[in-house]
């Protein structure tokens, strides 16, 4: 078997028996072993753990018969709590901890039969656009091992990139999912808010946290999609009347006839690396090709969304992460003097200075006297960029965007500048504002580094997104290519 293979693939060897889940599972444990040292996309993998899922799932398909994800390796964000295995964020804070429980979603996969291959890296609570601030180290992205994956789902995408895995779930908070697949070249699917429960993952901004699938094609995305959406009465946020839609065949289209694309003006600037706007102006040339109509629009509040957000996120994560105390778990000082010098050091000693960084900017968002500047101010900006799309889909049936102004930059080059790596959402971050659904996949590359296609739709339209993305790849062979150091086809053109 082909490391670079989809899930459905690999779901056909499956099915015709000319592979096991035990067989599956191996091919992609050696290749974790000879790789990760070099990538560090995975955080956490018990190779015993893994090879008795995939047996349990290969006497499940002879006694019972294949479930969704039948012996189907998937690999897991260090933000999910599983049951198995320890669950960290990426945080020196939960450095002994393992989750009681198993997240919805989890629990979801397993029943659909999936084997969880392990916990991947990310930036610390997931707050990050490079998996640079995750308390076990850098990850790196498998096109060019200077570089940043992106983040914070980095250590998903380096994994599905260089084949350790083929597919892995991630979570999407400001563009978490749809940035990192980008600068790897695959596809990462964010779904509308609501869609997918949010219990037992990890929370970062609860408004704006979702999770979704990273795969190496549109399909491999809807078959996960499936699997983990729907109503979950753990979660208050996860909506019981949630429209419908059939995920896969969704996923049969071939051609764009009659789509109307949105091409918002706010997304195509000065500023932007060029050969990232050519690849996606091209891609939009064949999406006409295709029978789409190329509509131009406008999201006037665009510019706002970056600072919008950034109040917003680390507000919700202010108040989120207070629950870290090492009172009922996670890490606690040496030799506290008092409670107040416990709560101080451990939280001192536990946290990064990112997560330092958001947790003062958000206490200051909300403190009184300052809440109605920006706090509220914040909201009300949110709700005019909502406007905007809701607007923009009166004219278009869906909006394609590059995912990132750049593509996969170097190690530590935006560290020192906090306010640069967060320019690097500006693209993602209105999507999670709105609470849309957005896709990204790959459409080309600059400078030899792979670029995303962003596709947005309107609320609980992933249907369209998914018709569109599985059209433009039907067409084009850029979700084929893959990286040359790990056995792939090195095709960067
Ligand atoms: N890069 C953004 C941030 O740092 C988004 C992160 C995310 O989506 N989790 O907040």
């Amino acid at each position: 078997m082909m490391p670079y293979s989809s899930l459905s693939d690999i779901q056909s060897r499956l099915n015709s028996g000319k592979s096991t889940a035990v067989e599956v599972a191996q091919l992609y444990l050696d290749r974790i072993a000879a790789y990760n040292d070099e990538l560090n996309a995975f955080v956490h993998i018990d190779a015993a753990d893994v090879l008795a899922q995939a047996q349990a799932s290969d006497a499940h398909r002879a006694e019972h018969g294949a479930r969704a994800l039948e012996g189907l390796p998937i690999a897991i964000k260090d933000i999910f709590c599983t049951s198995n295995g320890p669950t960290r964020c990426c945080s020196n804070i939960l450095d002994d901890f393992h989750a009681p429980y198993d997240a919805h979603v989890i629990s979801q996969l397993k029943a659909a039969g999936a084997v969880l291959v392990g916990k991947t890296n990310m930036d610390e609570f997931a707050m990050g656009s490079s998996t640079e601030t995750s308390a076990f180290g850098v990850c790196r992205n498998p096109w060019d091992t200077d570089r940043i994956p992106g983040g914070s789902s980095g250590g998903s995408a380096a994994a599905v990139a260089a084949a350790l895995t083929p597919a892995a779930l991630g979570t999407d908070t400001g563009g978490s999912i749809r940035q990192p697949a980008a600068l790897t070249g695959i596809t990462g699917l964010k779904p509308t808010y609501g869609r997918v429960s949010r219990r037992g993952i990890i929370a970062f901004a609860s408004s704006l946290d979702q999770a979704g699938p990273m795969t190496r094609n549109v399909k491999d995305a809807a078959m996960i999609t499936a699997v983990i959406a729907g109503h979950d009465a753990g979660d208050a946020t996860s909506v019981s009347d949630a429209p419908a839609i059939d995920w896969l065949a969704a996923c049969d289209a071939q051609d764009m006839k009659g789509l109307k694309i949105g091409k918002p003006s706010e997304y195509f600037v000065d500023g932007m690396d060029a050969e990232v706007r050519e690849s996606v102006e091209a891609a939009l040339k064949q999406c006409q090709d295709l029978g789409a109509e190329i509509i131009d629009i406008s999201l006037p509040h665009t510019k706002y969304a970056v600072a919008a957000y950034y109040v917003i996120a680390p507000s919700e994560a202010s108040a989120n992460l207070s629950r870290y105390d090492s009172v009922r778990f996670g890490h606690r000082c040496d030799d506290p003097e008092d409670l107040l010098d416990m709560y101080t050091r451990s939280r001192d000693e536990g946290f990064g200075a990112e997560v330092k960084r958001r947790i003062l900017t958000g206490a200051f968002t909300l403190s009184s006297g300052y809440y109605d500047a920006y706090y509220l101010k914040a909201q009300k900006v949110r709700t005019l960029i909502q406007q905007d799309f809701i607007q923009a889909f009166e004219q278009v049936d869906v909006i394609a965007t590059p995912t990132s102004p750049i593509p996969a930059f170097k190690l530590g080059e935006k560290t020192d500048d906090p306010l640069t790596m967060y320019l690097s959402d500006i693209f993602t971050i209105a999507v999670n504002l709105a609470g849309l659904p957005g896709l990204s996949q790959p459409c080309g590359f600059a400078n030899n580094l792979p670029v995303g296609l962003q596709w947005i739709g309107p609320a609980w339209r992933e249907d369209t997104i998914l018709s569109a993305a599985a059209a433009y790849e039907h067409a084009t062979d850029w979700s084929t290519k893959t990286p040359a150091g790990f056995n792939g086809n090195g095709d960067a053109s």
